[in-house]
């Protein structure tokens, strides 16, 4: 595959993507992705036996040592206007719908719109999935670029879960961790809500099986408990390395990063996937690619 886009080109809100089936299957059409998902039943084998990645993206910002991340326009600003080790990041969830679910891998910054509204959840809706329907979601850590979106904040200032029908996994060990950790890197209530929601399975080994299709394992190295999933279904297997494997170019640079925990254990991982991936043929969602958020090594 190409360099610079699974889909072609990444649209902005958020590109359709398919594995294996014409490319020109699926138009950005609001109304056509709607009618497949309106007709897709979850549980049912129909036409669409592959997985489906859906990037929902919000958007493309400067992050600094500050960790404030701030919007970027990639078509009208130049990166050398912001300061000086200024990092240049999509920020971006992904849904994936398999035969048995909708996924969605973490939750983003979990900003509502002008009008009050949750933006991911527009962003979800404008790729024809009603987040109501989301049956999992999986969160790689709690860093506020990817649990941000754990709750919504209504105008009266409350707090609710965002994917209230869905049933959460989270590493129980990074949630601790987190709550207790007062860093600018955690924002303890975007998330705190999760702590008594039924619907959260704590993940509490550091390794194990979700439903049989999806395997998760802690790796540590970015954040103190962070994880990572593939997802596997008929001979596919997606990859989600959250921030541990966060850019196609990273996989292919050995370099260590300050920002994380463990650098070189970041490193070391990330070549091991990289080497492991291309073998088996995994496609990789890359949370903040800019160009390239899945590859599938085509
Ligand atoms: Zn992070």
């Amino acid at each position: 595959m190409k360099l610079g886009g699974f889909c072609g080109s990444v649209v902005r809100p958020p590109g359709l993507c398919q594995l294996k089936r014409p490319r020109s299957y699926f138009t950005t059409e609001t109304q056509n992705t709607q009618s497949f998902i309106e007709n897709y039943d979850i549980g049912i084998s129909s036409e669409f036996e592959l997985m489906q990645i859906f990037p929902v993206s919000e958007g493309a910002f400067t992050v600094d040592k500050t960790k404030v991340f701030v919007p970027f326009d990639t078509a009208t600003e130049q990166l050398s206007t912001r300061p000086a080790g200024s990092l240049l990041v999509e920020i971006q969830p992904f849904a994936v719908i398999t035969s048995k679910d909708i996924i969605l891998f973490d939750t983003g910054l979990g900003y509502n719109d002008a009008e009050g509204r949750f933006r991911l959840h527009q962003l979800l809706r404008q790729a024809g999935i009603d987040p109501n329907k989301v049956t999992k979601v999986l969160i790689s850590h709690l860093h506020k670029d990817h649990a941000g979106g754990v709750s919504v904040k209504s105008s009266s200032g409350e707090r609710f879960i965002s994917f209230p029908y869905a049933t959460w996994y989270v590493q129980r060990r990074e949630f601790e961790f987190a709550t207790g950790a007062g860093t600018a890197s955690y924002i303890t209530e975007d998330f705190a809500l999760l702590e008594h929601f039924s619907r959260v399975a704590w993940l509490d080994e550091d390794e194990g099986m979700i439903d049989n299709y999806i395997r998760y394992q802690l790796t540590g190295a970015h954040s103190k408990f962070h994880q990572v999933f593939w997802v596997e279904e008929d001979g596919e297997k997606i990859f989600f390395g959250g921030d541990v494997a966060p850019q196609l170019q990273q996989m292919k640079n050995r370099f260590i990063a300050k920002y994380d925990y463990d650098g070189r254990k970041c490193m070391e991982l990330r070549q091991q996937w990289w080497e492991q991936g291309q073998q088996e043929h995994w496609t990789f969602l890359f949370y903040h690619d800019i160009k390239t958020p899945v590859w599938d090594g085509k």
